[in-house]
């Protein structure tokens, strides 16, 4: 989801815990992504990552209700270890998932990315659409890597400044929301700097945001329906609203960039 509308990981945020975590579940749980992107960048950075049709083995980490992980399982022919800490998407997501054409190529399972289950160098591919953010940039790449086999690649979008300075409105609020929000340049040479050669990076079109954005402005009215009355519920939407607004006056100074990297 978009960084102001989840951050229950960390203590520090106090915004998130206001709000029920099962009323932000039961919002995203029908829609099919919680952060920005397309299917052209999902096979853009699949084609970065050496994927495209291949029979690669594949943890698709934060995988909300797995709008990535069928394009994942569409254009690789490997298998694919889903995953996320909300019980509402994990339902909804397997729901899906038995009723597409993938469903011996994608095992889902609720787990939390800050305890990953999975095996040393286990996995060609390891992928982080929009989630990564959830245990920290720097920290992700870092802690995810042992997961990885040598010459495997890591896929991964994250917030980022585009320009030098930003307007102070925007500068406060992503360094209250997420402060290792940073320039293209240093996440490259973050990226690096926990063990891979980065391969390639790109900035997501803006239509990536409306892609997200559009359905959760559709959901609203429907959503306080179900909510009458439920000070929280306004709340949250009135929260999307705020970062929908956010992006409209300030997408000239961010947005998100998919990092790829390859372990050395
Ligand atoms: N990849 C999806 C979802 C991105 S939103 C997409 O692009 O649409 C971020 C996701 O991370 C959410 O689904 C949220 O439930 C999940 N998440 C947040 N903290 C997590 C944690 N500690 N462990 C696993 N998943 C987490």
């Amino acid at each position: 989801m978009g960084i102001i509308t989840f951050r229950v990981m960390d203590n520090k945020h106090k915004v998130i815990h206001e709000f029920d975590l099962t009323l932000i579940g039961d919002f995203f749980k029908d829609l099919n992504r919680q952060g920005p992107g397309s299917e052209e960048v999902t096979h853009l950075a699949l084609h970065f990552a050496e994927a495209l049709n291949k029979d690669v083995r594949i943890a698709d980490i934060g995988c909300g209700t797995g709008g990535q992980t069928f394009l994942l399982a569409k254009y690789t022919d490997g298998t694919i270890e889903a995953s996320d800490f909300m019980p509402e998407f994990v339902t909804s997501f397997q729901k899906k998932i038995d009723n597409s054409p993938y469903a011996d190529r994608i095992n889902l399972r609720e787990l939390s990315m800050l305890d990953l289950p999975y095996k040393k160098e286990e996995f060609d591919v390891l992928w982080a659409e929009g989630s990564i953010y959830n245990i920290g940039y720097k920290k992700g790449l870092h802690e995810f890597k042992k997961f990885l086999k040598p010459g495997g690649f890591i896929a991964v979008s994250e917030a980022s400044w585009f320009t030098e300075s930003q307007p102070e409105e925007i500068f406060t609020f992503w360094n209250n929301e997420y402060p290792e929000i940073d320039h293209i340049g240093n996440k490259v040479k973050q990226m690096e700097e926990a063990g891979y050669k980065a391969v390639a990076h790109f900035i997501l079109p803006e239509e990536c945001w409306w892609n997200y954005f559009n359905p959760i402005k559709a959901h609203i009215p429907e959503f306080l329906n179900e909510y009458p009355d439920n000070k929280q519920a306004k709340e949250l939407t009135e929260q999307f609203e705020g970062e929908i607004a956010l992006y409209e006056k300030y997408h000239a100074y961010y947005g998100y960039v998919f990092y790829i990297g390859q372990k050395i």
